[in-house]
């Protein structure tokens, strides 16, 4: 038996179809979804679990790709160096389930780790290479 903790993103198109039931019913996998970001008509983000047999989990990450469905491996942790942090906002566009903010009233910016799918985005988007990963 063996296990991964994927990033699955979705193109809008594929966002309703059942995909977490076609991997249990079809690959015997044990899913788990840790946190997930789906809209109807949105691009998608998912942070899974998956318990089986390794070939039946590459199997289906084979399966979820001919779908147009993009598969990383997930990090297990971010970190955000904020002693340096501007406060310049661009990491918070790319952070789809609104982790990272910059709001009124004090503008700086904030990390809510509950709401993080470890998709990893604002580490590029950061020019101050402030945030790192962990894997
Ligand atoms: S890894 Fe970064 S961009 Fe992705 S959800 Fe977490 S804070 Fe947002
Ligand atoms: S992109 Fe970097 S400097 Fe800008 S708000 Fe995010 S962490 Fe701070």
């Amino acid at each position: 038996m063996a296990k991964r903790r994927l990033v699955l993103t979705f193109p809008p198109e594929v966002v309703e179809r059942p995909v977490v039931a076609m991997l249990v019913k079809d690959y015997d996998i044990i899913t788990n979804i840790l946190r997930a970001e789906i809209h109807e008509g949105e691009i998608g983000r998912m942070l899974v679990e998956l318990d089986g047999q390794a070939k039946r989990i590459r199997e289906a990450v084979k399966h979820l790709e001919e779908l147009g469905v993009e598969v990383e491996d997930a990090i297990t942790d971010i970190e955000l160096d904020d002693t340096e942090c501007i406060s310049c906002g661009a990491c918070t566009a790319v952070c789809l389930p609104g982790a990272l903010k910059v709001e009124g009233p004090g503008w700086e910016l904030e990390l809510d780790k509950q709401r993080c799918i470890l998709c990893g985005l604002c580490v590029d988007a950061c020019p101050l290479q402030l945030i790192t990963v962990k894997f």
